[in-house]
């Protein structure tokens, strides 16, 4: 017998490219015990009404949102629409945005730095800006000193 979670992970496994001796292999069964569980567990679930609802809207073409992966309404003025909302499409070329490198100028070091997506990035490291921090704190101690 197969435990739930051995279940899920096949399920979980086929569904990202894995043959049934590579699942088998990984769970110490064979490849034929893992592909009659798997078969099983898909005919299960074709008889589960929402399944079969949710293929069914597949088989209509739905788009699928590029960024957070849901099916969504096409309409006649959306058919080239990419995303299921304006807050996914933002989101998405935020993370595009992300990957932009901005030449920087570190605050601290004064070393030319590389900073993705960000051009605001003060320093060029962590340690940079650590050591800004105590220099700011020091200052602000000695200025305590001369009040
Ligand atoms: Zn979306
Ligand atoms: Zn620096």
């Amino acid at each position: 017998m197969m435990s739930e979670q051995e279940k899920q992970y096949i399920v979980e496994q086929r569904a990202s490219g894995k043959s049934f001796a590579e699942i088998g292999r990984a769970l110490g069964k064979n490849a034929d015990t893992v592909r009659s569980v798997f078969n099983r567990i898909m005919e299960k679930e074709a008889s589960d009404s929402s399944i079969v609802a949710r293929s069914q809207t597949s088989i209509t073409n739905a788009p699928i949102c590029k960024y957070c992966g849901q099916e969504f309404a096409r309409t006649s003025e959306s058919a080239k629409r990419l995303f299921c909302s304006d807050h996914c499409r933002n989101a998405y070329h935020n993370g595009q945005k992300r990957r932009v490198p901005y030449a920087l100028t570190c605050e601290h070091c004064g070393r030319r730095f590389i900073a993705f997506g960000n051009p605001r990035k003060r320093f060029c490291s962590r340690k940079c800006f650590a050591d800004s921090q105590k220099k700011a704190v020091a200052l602000a101690g000695s200025h305590m000193e001369v009040l």
